[in-house]
């Protein structure tokens, strides 16, 4: 059985947001790219189920500008065996991203389609399940933990929900997005991101793969959150009662 893992290039996680001078979107002109997160929790996965025998590849596709490349290149460092980018220079929004992964399985068919939760520069959390959705694939979203039965052809998949627990068994072929505590991504081992240069990466274009990138939603403007006011220490459980009744007016 095959994987597909969607992985996307985002703004570094530590790096300090700065919002355009027109509000038309966040600086990313000389600002430190990777990997989303749940992706690499989703590739991290992936490899494990390789590791235990109950898969046989990992294909990692990414979708957006040239840079992709260098995402991809450390998904092939951290162990996937091939990757796919779909160039496409333009903003994309989750339907267009899923187009694209449900032409890609329809052309790859792998067994099972990874993907994060959530992308961390957008925070939709749309994808996977829109994925689904256009597939006809069922879902098991937001997987604290993955087991799969490669005979009985079934993955069962804990999800944290809000009153705990939640155990879903879904027939493959599937998909799944990835949750934080589902593992432990690894480090790309230096001999492994020697090995990665070697590795193929194939390009193709949303038109190559007869998807039509139309924009459903305008982004009409990104703005800072506003500034939080310096905080005051107060002498007394008296004096904060006072402020509190008669400055903050909610008591
Ligand atoms: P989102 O719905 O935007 O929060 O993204 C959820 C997941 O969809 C991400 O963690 C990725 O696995 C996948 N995804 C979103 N955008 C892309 C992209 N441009 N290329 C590859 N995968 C993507």
């Amino acid at each position: 059985m095959k994987i597909m893992v969607a992985i996307k290039r985002v703004i570094d996680y530590a790096v300090k947001i700065r919002v355009k001078p027109d509000k038309s979107g966040v600086e990313t002109s000389n600002v430190k790219m990777s990997m989303n997160p749940f992706c690499e929790i989703a590739l991290e996965e992936a490899l494990r189920i390789k590791e235990s025998g109950q898969a046989s590849e990992v294909v990692a596709v990414s979708v957006g500008p040239a840079q992709c490349v260098d995402t991809l290149r450390t998904g092939l460092a951290m162990g996937a065996d091939r990757a796919i980018h779909v160039d496409y220079p333009g903003s994309l929004y989750p339907l267009s991203i899923a187009k694209i992964l449900k032409a890609l399985v329809e052309a790859e068919k792998p067994g099972l389609l990874l993907l994060g939760k959530q992308a961390i520069d957008d925070d939709c959390n749309q994808t996977g399940q829109m994925v689904a959705g256009l597939l006809k694939w069922p879902q098991g979203t937001f997987a604290s933990k993955v087991v799969l039965d490669k005979e009985k052809q079934v993955a069962t998949v804990d999800r944290e929900v809000d009153g705990g627990l939640e155990t879903l068994c879904l027939d493959l072929p599937a998909v799944i997005t990835t949750d934080l505590r589902l593992n432990q991504p690894r480090y790309a081992t230096l001999p492994n991101i020697m090995k990665a240069k070697s590795k193929v990466i194939k390009k193709v274009t949303p038109q190559d793969l007869n998807v039509e990138i139309k924009s459903d939603l305008e982004v009409v403007q990104v703005t800072e959150p506003p500034k939080r006011k310096t905080g005051i220490v107060v002498s007394s459980v008296d004096e904060l009662i006072d402020k509190l009744k008669n400055e903050a007016h909610i008591i």
